[in-house]
Formats: C-alpha cells, sequence, structure tokens
C-alpha cells in the first residue's frame, strides 16, 4: 500500500486520459442526457447524483478505508448536514440512541429535534467509562467524538466499538477534528465515520462540507436515500474546490500537527495559561488512547486564561491569529469558546486552531500577545 502523501495526492482523481484535464472541472448541471430507463442511468437529475460528487466521494472512500472496494462515502453541503442524515435515517421513534454530552455545540438541537420525533437520547462525557456504561441492550446507535471539540478529550474507539456491537447497536464516530488521514475509526470497528469537511479536509476555509463513510454499502444506501429525499446536497463547485484541498492534505496535517505540539509545549511554561490540551502531548489526559489510534493527533490546542477580559486582550493582540471560528484551515485562528454560550467551557478558554505558518513565528505571536494581555496597564492590548 502507498504512503500518506501518494494516496492524498491520487485521491479520487481519474486514470490520466491523452488530452484530457488531470482533473476533471466542476460539472454544472441540474439534469443529464436521459435516453431510456433512468434505473441503469449513472446520472440523471442533478439531486440524485453528479460526476463532481463522484470523485470527491472516491477520494473521501479512498481516505477512510485504504484499499477497501466495499467502502463508500457520501459527501453534504455541511457537517450538521451529514450529521443530521445518520441519525434522521438511521433512528426510529422508540430507539435509543448515545450521543456524548461534550460534543460539538449543535448535538443537543439535534438531541431536542430526536427527542420530539419519539427518540430516546442519553448523553455520557467523552473519554469516561460513564460512556461504556450508558450502552446497553437497547441501544441502537452510539455517536462519539474524538478528539472531542472544543475540549480534545478522547475515546477508545476499539473499545467503544466491542461494545456498541456486542448489544447489536451500532458505532458512529465524528472524525472532523483528526481528518482520515489522522484516524481511521472504520478500521477501528466504527460502522460510520461522520466529519464536517470544512474544517481540516478542505483546510482553506472557503468551502462547507460534510461527509459520511461506512464500509457496509447498506448503510452507505440509506444516507445517500436521505441525502436525495430531503434535498441537502453539495454544489460541483463546493465539491470540486474540496477535492483540490485534499491533494495537500498530508502535507498540511504533517505541518500543522508538529506546530500545534510545538504550540501547546510553549503554552504549558506560561504561568497564566491552564489546562492546555492536545492529544499529541505525552502529558495530556488523552495521549495514551490518542497514540494507540491516531497518526497525526490534529491542529487545535485548547487552553484557559484567568478570565474573560483576559482572553479577549490576548485575542485582540495577536498578529498572526484571527479571532474567527472554526478549525483546520491554512492560516491560524483562535476564539474565546464560551462566547457563543453553547460549550461548557470556563470564561477564558480558548480554542486555538494551528495554520500552516512557520512555528516560530506564531509561538512569537503568542508570547507576545500574553505579554500584552498580562499588561494591562501599557494599553498594549488595545493597538490593534
Ligand atoms: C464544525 C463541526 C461540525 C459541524 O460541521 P459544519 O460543517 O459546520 O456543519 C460537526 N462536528 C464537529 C466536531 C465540528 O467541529
Amino acid at each position: 500500500m502507498v504512503g500518506e502523501g501518494t494516496r492524498a495526492v491520487g485521491a479520487g482523481v481519474p486514470e490520466g486520459e491523452a488530452y484530457a484535464a488531470p482533473v476533471p472541472g466542476p460539472t454544472f448541471a441540474a439534469h443529464f442526457h436521459l435516453p431510456g430507463d433512468p434505473a441503469v442511468a449513472p446520472y440523471a437529475y442533478g439531486r440524485q447524483g453528479n460526476p463532481t460528487w463522484t470523485a470527491l466521494e472516491a477520494a473521501v472512500a479512498e481516505l477512510e478505508a485504504p484499499g477497501e472496494a466495499d467502502a463508500a462515502a457520501v459527501v453534504f453541503p455541511s457537517g450538521m448536514a451529514a450529521t443530521t442524515a445518520v441519525l434522521f435515517s438511521l433512528l426510529r421513534p422508540g430507539d435509543v440512541a448515545v450521543l456524548p454530552s461534550d460534543g460539538y455545540q449543535l448535538l443537543p438541537r439535534a438531541r431536542e429535534r430526536l427527542e420530539g420525533f419519539g427518540v430516546v437520547v442519553r448523553t455520557a462525557p467523552t473519554g469516561a467509562d460513564a460512556q461504556l456504561a450508558a450502552i446497553d441492550e437497547g441501544v441502537r446507535l452510539v455517536w462519539v467524538e474524538t478528539p472531542s471539540n472544543p475540549g480534545l478529550d478522547v475515546c477508545d474507539i476499539r473499545r467503544l466499538a466491542e461494545a456498541a456491537h456486542a448489544r447489536g447497536a451500532l458505532l458512529v464516530v465524528d472524525n472532523t477534528l483528526a481528518t482520515p488521514l489522522g484516524q481511521r475509526p472504520l478500521a477501528l470497528g466504527a460502522d460510520l465515520s461522520v466529519a464536517s469537511g470544512t474544517k481540516a479536509l478542505n483546510g482553506h476555509g472557503d468551502v462547507l462540507l460534510g461527509y459520511v463513510a461506512a464500509r457496509d454499502p447498506a448503510l452507505a444506501a440509506a444516507v445517500r436515500a436521505w441525502r436525495t429525499e430531503t434535498g441537502a446536497i453539495i454544489g460541483p463547485m463546493e465539491a470540486w474546490l474540496a477535492h483540490r484541498g485534499i491533494a495537500t492534505l498530508q502535507l498540511r496535517v504533517e505541518r500543522q500537527g508538529a506546530t500545534a505540539l510545538a504550540v501547546a509545549r510553549a503554552l504549558r511554561a506560561r504561568p497564566e495559561v491552564s489546562g492546555v490540551r492536545y492529544p499529541g502531548l505525552p502529558e495530556d489526559p488523552g495521549h495514551e488512547v490518542a497514540a494507540r489510534q491516531m497518526r497525526h493527533f490534529g491542529c487545535v490546542v485548547s487552553f484557559t486564561l484567568p478570565d474573560r477580559g483576559y482572553a479577549e486582550r490576548f485575542l485582540a493582540a495577536l498578529r498572526l491569529v484571527s479571532d474567527a471560528t472554526s478549525f483546520g484551515g491554512v492560516r491560524s485562528t483562535a476564539e474565546r469558546r464560551a462566547r457563543w454560550g453553547g460549550d461548557e467551557v470556563p470564561e477564558g478558554f480558548v480554542r486555538l486552531s494551528v495554520g500552516i505558518e512557520d512555528a516560530e513565528d506564531l509561538v512569537a505571536d503568542l508570547h507576545a500577545a500574553l505579554d500584552a494581555a498580562g499588561d494591562v496597564s501599557s494599553g498594549a492590548a488595545r493597538a490593534t
């Protein structure tokens, strides 16, 4: 099997044909020429399928499950479209689902909607034995996020897959933070790997994207049918841009992971910074499990500053890191997460996404901004 850089650059790219573009451009079509029986047509109507999605889906399936011919991916216009496609196509009234209590901030909204349709939802924090304890005979679907956003807690995918399967439940992993190069949930036993490709997979901060990957063609078909029937489809331009971004995924995850580790170490050395989390740090509480199941530890570092004002002064004083949400892009971003109100985090909690800038420059910028944030009287922090 080829290395991951080779795989990323070739993923979903067709065999070269004389005088054809190396990667076909986006196909803009609401409908396709359709003689005869639609059941045998590869493309008929734009809500059902498009060659640009097919290429992107082949790329994602190749990354999530290399060399597995039966694996398939289904792309969506956002991570939440992919998430809700799984939850609402696979759960029925009366089913029991287990969701993380500390996962992506919109999961509680999805929970309310599921409960409105008669699904019973339990929650458990990431990585705790509570997650295993919540899986009993009645459970149909277990959803985990590892590492979790924004707390960066880690759970053992293989153990949870075994526990879920022993009780007839499906295990779904949100693989957004790790990317398929960082972690391959399907190989660890998960039934579905779901992600927001908006983040590191696309990596350029210019496209929203979601996907669901599965080894079992029946599961992929159920999710694809949901997409066709609800109409939650991605545009061909977005699909093509995302596919273009995947070519550099290996370069980006390697560089961003190495810089994130250097940044986490620098932050740990500062007295005003507490609770530094990065699964790649040997001292991190999640490191042991992360090291067993991840190849790259991602680009997100989280930490806590003394209070809200301190964090705001720090963010305002950064020169290379913009105050913005989302993560995984080539340009570094950071935000005070409590401003959204959805996560259970301290007021001074910062989620930092490390980009591809030079590590020394980023570390110097973080030090300077921390100095400025601590030095309230100088007024430096307001001089943005
Ligand atoms: C961003 C995110 C989502 C939602 O993805 P969108 O593309 O914003 O809809 C889901 N899960 C995790 C872990 C995320 O970070």
